[in-house]
C-alpha cells in the first residue's frame, strides 16, 4: 500500500472515500462541513459509538474531492485509549476492503488525548488491517481474494505525522513478512526457507552478517538437545545467527532468540486431532525474530542486535527422539525427556547457552509459542512474560502498552523447579499439568547465567488466533515484531 501524509490545510487529492472519525456525541463535523454529513449526524442514525460505521454520500459540492464519506465512531473522548483507536481504524479499513475501494483518505482528529501515541495507533490500525493471506488460493478464484487498499492518505495536524506514516509503512512490511511465513504451509516454510531468508538480509544491509550452523557443525558443538528434537525429520535442525551491528562503537548487544519448530507433531508423544492442526505456527518466534531484524536493518536502528533462529521440525518416525531417554545439552546438563511435545524449551536451551557463551550479550529476549498453559491463563489477549530482571521486564511491558502487543508478567518462583526433578538426569523437560508455563520458563532459566538480564515471552496465545479479529486479519498476527522494534527504539 502506498501511503502519504498531508498536513492539514494542504491540497487534498481526489479519493474514493474519506474516513471521517467522530467522537461519541459530536453533532457536527467542523472539518467536513457538508449538509448530507451533517444531516446523518443530526438524524441520530450515527452516534459515534465506538467502532460504528456509516456510509454517507455527500452533496455534489462535497464530492469535489471524495465521492463517499465513511463516518467512524471513536466512542467517548474521555475514555479514548490508543489501543481502542487502533482497532477503530482497523475496523474502518476492513469496511473499505469489503466494499473493494482501493483509495482512501483518513482524517486524524486534532487535540487527541495522547497526541502522538494516538495518531500513531490510528495509522497502525490501517496498515495492520490491510493484510490478507491469499497465497494458497487458486488464481482462477481471484474474485474471492480480498481486495486491499492500494493507496492511503492521512490528513492531520500532528507535526510528526509524515515520519509516523513512513515508519509505520516500513514496520508493517516486516509484520506482513512474519505473518506470511507463519500462515504458509509447514512444508513450504522449513529450515532451508528460513535460513535462506536470513541470508538474504545480508543483501539489504551491510550491517548484517549471517552464520548458519547445521549438520556436522551442530554435532561438533554437541548441541544435543537441538539435534535430538530435529533427528526425526527429513530436514535437519539449524541454528541461524543474524548479527546486526548498528552501533559498532558500542559494546551493548541485545540478543533475540526465536523458537522455530517448523511443525510440531508432538513427536512420539503425538498430539491428538484438534491440537495439531495449527502447529505450522510453532515457528512464530523465529518468524518474529527474523522480521524484527528485517525491520531493524531497514530502520537503520543505532543498536547492536543478534537475532537467533533455532529451527527444527518435531516429526514422528523411526528416528524420533524418545520419551524416557536422557539427552546431554550443549551446556553439559543432562535432560530426561519426560515428553517429546515439550520440545521448544529443549532447542531454546541449547540456543540460550550457545548465544551467552559466544556473544556475551548485554541482555536476552526469547520468544516462543511455548505452552498451552499460557493460553489457558491469558487467552489471546496478552503474551506471558517471565523475567529475572524487574527493570528489563518493565521496559518490555511499557513497549507492550505502547504497541498494543500487551504482555503480562508471570512468576518464576524457585518452588516450580521442584516439579522438574528427575531421578536419572540433572533435570526433566516437563512437569505435571499445573503451572506448565512457569515450569517451562523455569526450565529455560536453568540455562541462563544468573547475572544475565533475561525476558522470556510465551506467545502461544497471541501468535496465532483461532479467528482473525480487529487489526489482526489472519490467524498469524506477527506478534513480537512491533513490540521488539518499540523496545529497541527506546
Ligand atoms: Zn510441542
Amino acid at each position: 500500500m502506498q501511503a502519504s501524509w498531508i498536513h492539514e490545510g494542504g491540497k487534498l487529492l481526489e479519493t474514493e472515500v474519506l474516513v471521517l472519525p467522530m467522537w461519541e456525541g459530536e453533532k457536527k463535523s467542523s472539518w467536513f462541513d457538508d449538509p448530507h454529513v451533517q444531516f446523518a449526524l443530526k438524524s441520530g442514525d450515527f452516534s459515534g459509538k465506538r467502532n460504528q460505521v456509516l456510509l454517507v454520500y455527500p452533496t455534489e459540492k462535497g464530492q469535489g474531492f471524495c465521492k463517499r464519506v465513511l463516518l467512524l465512531g471513536l466512542g467517548p473522548k474521555e475514555k479514548a485509549e490508543s489501543d481502542l483507536l487502533r482497532n477503530s481504524f482497523a475496523i474502518a479499513t476492513k469496511s473499505l476492503c469489503a466494499f473493494g475501494w482501493a483509495k482512501a483518505t483518513f482524517l486524524i482528529p486534532h487535540k487527541l488525548p495522547k497526541e502522538d501515541d494516538d495518531c500513531l495507533a490510528m495509522i497502525e490500525g490501517v496498515f495492520l488491517a490491510n493484510y490478507s493471506f491469499d497465497a494458497l488460493k487458486n488464481e482462477s478464484l481471484r474474485e474471492e481474494k480480498k481486495r486491499l487498499l492500494e493507496k492511503a492518505v492521512f490528513v492531520g495536524s500532528q507535526a510528526r505525522g509524515k515520519e509516523m506514516v513512513q515508519q509505520t509503512a516500513l514496520i508493517a512490511d516486516s509484520v506482513y513478512f512474519a505473518r506470511d511465513l507463519i500462515n504458509g504451509n509447514a512444508d513450504d516454510v522449513h529450515v532451508k526457507t528460513l535460513s535462506k531468508l536470513a541470508k538474504d538480509l545480508q543483501k539489504d544491509s551491510q550491517a548484517i552478517s549471517v552464520t548458519i550452523l547445521e549438520g556436522q557443525k551442530l554435532e561438533a558443538l554437541h548441541m544435543g538437545l537441538l539435534l535430538a528434537v530435529g533427528q526425526g525429520a527429513v530436514r535437519g535442525p539449524a541454528l541461524v545467527l543474524i548479527e546486526y551491528r548498528g552501533d559498532p562503537r558500542s559494546q551493548d548487544v541485545t540478543a533475540i532468540i526465536g523458537k522455530g519448530v517448523t511443525y510440531d507433531t508432538g513427536g512420539l508423544n503425538l498430539k491428538p486431532t484438534g491440537s495439531m492442526e495449527t502447529m505450522k505456527c510453532d515457528m512464530s518466534g523465529s518468524a518474529a525474530t527474523l522480521a524484527t531484524l528485517h525491520a531493524v536493518a531497514r530502520l537503520q536502528l543505532k543498536r547492536n542486535v543478534i537475532g537467533v533462529l533455532v529451527i527444527a521440525e518435531n516429526a514422528i518416525g523411526p528416528k524420533s527422539y524418545k520419551p524416557g531417554d536422557v539427552v546431554k545439552s550443549y551446556s553439559g546438563k543432562t535432560v530426561e525427556i519426560g515428553n517429546t511435545d515439550a520440545e521448544g524449551r529443549l532447542i531454546l536451551a541449547d540456543a540460550l547457552s550457545y548465544v551467552q557463551e559466544k556473544y556475551r550479550p548485554s541482555r536476552i529476549i526469547d520468544l516462543a509459542t511455548l505452552t498451552g498453559g499460557i493460553v489457558i491463563a491469558l487467552g489471546e489477549e496478552a503474551t506471558g512474560l517471565f523475567s529475572n530482571d524487574d527493570a528489563f521486564a518493565q521496559a518490555i511491558s511499557a513497549a507492550g502498552e505502547r504497541t498494543g502487543e500487551r504482555v503480562w508478567r508471570m512468576p518464576l518462583y524457585p518452588e516450580y523447579k521442584e516439579l522438574l526433578k528427575s531421578q536419572i538426569a540433572d533435570i526433566k523437560n516437563c512437569g505435571p499439568r499445573k503451572a506448565s508455563s512457569a515450569t517451562a520458563a523455569i526450565f529455560l532459566q536453568e540455562f541462563i547465567h544468573p547475572d544475565m538480564p533475561w525476558v522470556h515471552l510465551d506467545i502461544a496465545g497471541t501468535a496465532f488466533l483461532a479467528e482473525p479479529k480487529a487489526h489482526q486479519t489472519s490467524n498469524a498476527t506477527g506478534v513480537g515484531v512491533r513490540l521488539l522494534i518499540e523496545y529497541l527504539s527506546q
